[in-house]
């Protein structure tokens, strides 16, 4: 029993035993499985939060880098620039230079040439500022047409750079179906050790702005400042001359050499600034096309002239031709063709009486573009003068794709035809021209009985000048429409 006892004892120990060792194993188990469970949580936390990083990471790359062109974007060359900016203020060694790149007229590529065209110039210009960047040096495309440079000039000088990058353009445009209208224009500010990126940014930006004509490289210097406020100043108010009434048209007659008679008028705008007084257009129609207004002005003017010439068509006074000039914004910016037949329609002008004058440059910049729409304004009914004839570089092409109806030689050709062999011979020549293309020549700023004479047997149609008549208001092309001029009584 005892044994039997013992033995159940010993069978009741072993159990025990088993039992405390099969519980023990049991704990074991769990702890290990609790551990590898914290274990497993823990790793997958770690696993997601270094994939939160990537992603992060791969996003924060992601918004620094232009998507086209790889270059930093806007922000993230602010920053680097301003990294860059304070590391030199420290050391203040070599000197440093920003220079902002514009692609020129890339609006005008993407709708003429469609956006494919559009995007191939603008990698053709990263390429290239890329290939013509020093070491260190920070590149980023801060706008749509623009591209910024933070370059450091290790004894360079920033023209150099500048240099570069154009020689190398057209290694990278030589794809491109529309190169030779591939330009770019430069503003420059070099670090002037106080500047922080943002002014640094602005004034080489602002040299874009202020480039003289076909100037490409433009560099800061501290009267553009005040210019640019006097500029601003200008800018508000031709809007508000626009709104309040302060622009007027005078009139320069146009006169036959055959008859004598006034048969045109050119419509000439006039700005009575009410505290500045009178101001030329020499001196705001420049401004007016750097600022953009220009295209509201000239469509003011339009307007003005095309109901000023069915007022005085109304009134019974013999018909002349108007013609109004049109800058090359309103080709670039703006549907001249739409906004003629609505100027047309609303004030219900014949259009056989309505001249445009456009200048010889303006026909040779963006040709398609300007034929097309020159065409189609002439299918109207409207003539089309060639203006300032003479002064830019002629195109002869220009004249057999457009359908201008008038040569208007320059003033500058006019003014010595009497007493300068080669004005005589060139204005002769675009007599001889204007003849076989069967248009009309009219002679610009004729101020002598002299010049008169001589550009009448040269055979020259019309004239306009001084000798006839200054430009003059409304009302008095209205007497002379009824007293006809005498040349000889200067006004
Ligand atoms: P433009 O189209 O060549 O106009 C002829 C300019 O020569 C006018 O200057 C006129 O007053 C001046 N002129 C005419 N005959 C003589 C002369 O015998 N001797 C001299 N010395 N000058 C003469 P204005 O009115 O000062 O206009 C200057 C320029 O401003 C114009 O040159 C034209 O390019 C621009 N402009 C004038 N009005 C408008 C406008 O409404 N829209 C646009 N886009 N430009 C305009
Ligand atoms: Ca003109
Ligand atoms: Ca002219």
């Amino acid at each position: 029993m005892l044994k039997i006892c013992k033995k159940c004892d010993i069978i009741k120990l072993d159990k025990k035993q088993n039992w405390g060792r099969s519980r023990k194993g049991s704990l074991d188990l769990k702890i290990a499985v609790i551990l590898l469970s914290v274990l497993s949580v823990l790793f997958l936390g770690a696993l997601i939060f270094a994939v939160y990083k990537i992603l992060a990471l791969r996003k924060r790359v992601r918004i620094k880098r232009d998507e086209m062109t790889g270059l930093l974007n806007r922000r993230s060359f602010m920053h680097e620039g301003r990294l860059v900016l304070d590391k030199y203020r420290e050391r203040s060694e070599g000197e440093i230079a920003l220079v902002v790149f514009d692609v020129d007229k890339l609006r005008l590529i993407n709708t003429l040439y469609g956006t494919d065209e559009g995007d191939k110039v603008v990698c053709a210009f990263a390429k290239a500022i890329r290939s013509a960047a020093g070491k260190g040096d920070i590149i980023g495309r801060v706008d749509t047409d623009d591209f910024a440079l933070l370059t450091k000039l290790h004894g360079k000088t920033v023209e150099e750079r500048i240099e570069k990058f154009a020689a190398a353009l057209p290694d990278f445009i030589s794809n491109i179906s529309i190169r030779e209208q591939v330009n770019y224009y430069a503003g420059v500010c070099v670090f002037d050790g106080q500047d922080d990126i943002y002014t640094l940014f602005n004034k080489a930006n602002l040299c874009l702005l202020t480039h003289g004509d076909g100037q490409r490289i433009s560099t800061f210097t501290s009267d553009m400042e005040q210019r640019m406020v006097e500029n601003e100043i200008m800018r508000t108010e031709m809007l508000d001359a626009l709104k309040n009434g302060q622009f007027e048209l005078f009139y320069q007659p146009k006169v036959s050499f055959k008859t004598g008679k006034m048969t045109g008028v050119e419509a000439l705008i006039r700005w009575h600034h009410p505290t500045k007084g009178f101001i030329p257009p020499c001196d705001f129609i420049p401004l007016a096309e750097q600022f953009g207004i220009i295209t509201k002005i000239d469509e003011w003017g339009l307007l003005t002239a095309c109901r000023q010439g069915k007022h005085w068509l109304d009134i019974g006074l013999p018909p002349i031709k108007i013609s109004v000039n049109m800058s090359q914004a309103q080709f670039v910016r703006t549907d001249v063709y739409a906004t003629v037949v609505r100027v047309l329609e609303e004030t219900g002008f014949d259009p056989q009486y309505l001249e445009i004058e456009v200048t010889e440059t303006m026909a040779m910049t963006d040709v398609e573009h300007t034929v097309g729409v020159l065409n189609k304004i002439h299918a109207l009914g409207v003539s089309i003068s060639m203006d300032d004839l003479g002064t830019g570089y002629s195109s002869l092409a220009s004249l057999k794709t457009i359908p201008f109806d008038v040569l208007k030689i320059d003033r500058s050709l006019v003014c010595d035809v009497n007493e300068n062999d080669t004005s005589r011979r060139i204005t002769s020549a675009i007599v001889a021209m204007g003849k076989a293309l069967k248009m009309i020549v009219l002679a610009e700023g004729v101020e002598t009985g002299e010049q008169s004479k001589l550009l009448t047997d040269l055979g020259c149609d019309m004239a306009q000048g001084y000798y006839y008549s200054k430009p003059c208001p409304a009302n008095e092309i209205e007497t002379m429409l009824i007293i006809p001029i005498n040349p000889n009584v200067k006004t």
